[in-house]
């Protein structure tokens, strides 16, 4: 009964702080199959998979950015990820109120580190140029994160347990 107690907690916790791991189904039933045996967290190459709450694997984007190379999901002995082919995860980058240029000063640190171009600084009459995100060409991959010199940069999900 503790133990089962502990878990939840656990689960609970762990849920308003972490990044969960791509091409999961939801962190409730990633974390009911995951034996927290570390195999993803070894498998990554980009070193960006740590052992969060209770053991089980979350991406921290301050130590880098997903590449999307599948790597954790084909480690999982359980088998607890879904295929290639789907959407590895449902979320994109915020910029909060932290960031230099909403402050007035000069700063593109994250659009320099985005690949895609989702992030866009446009001129504004008075300030400084201010970012711009286009939500629908952000992949969610974590490379502005650790770039922004002030830590404004959050990773956004949307439909996550
Ligand atoms: S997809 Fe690749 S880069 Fe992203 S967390 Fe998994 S192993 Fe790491
Ligand atoms: S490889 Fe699978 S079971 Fe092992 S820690 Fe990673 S997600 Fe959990
Ligand atoms: S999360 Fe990735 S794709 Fe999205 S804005 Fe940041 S660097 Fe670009």
């Amino acid at each position: 009964m503790v133990d089962t107690r502990r878990r939840f907690f656990l689960r609970s916790a762990a849920k308003e702080r972490v990044q969960p791991m791509p091409w999961i189904a939801g962190w409730q039933q990633f974390t009911s199959g995951c034996t927290r045996c570390g195999d993803c967290v070894r498998a990554c190459e980009e070193k960006i998979i740590a052992v969060g709450d209770g053991g089980f694997p979350t991406v921290d984007f301050t130590k880098g950015e997903c590449t999307f190379c599948y790597a954790c999901a084909e480690s999982c002995p359980e088998g607890l990820f879904q295929p290639e082919t789907s959407t590895p995860w449902q979320q994109h980058v915020a910029i909060g109120d932290a960031c230099l240029a909403k402050k007035g000063v000069e700063c593109r640190s994250c659009s320099d580190a985005c690949e895609m171009g989702a992030i866009k600084f446009q001129l504004q009459l008075g300030k400084v140029a201010q970012p711009v995100i286009t939500v629908s060409d952000c992949t969610g991959c974590g490379a502005c994160v650790s770039p922004c010199p002030v830590n404004a940069i959050a990773i956004e999900r949307i439909g996550h347990e």
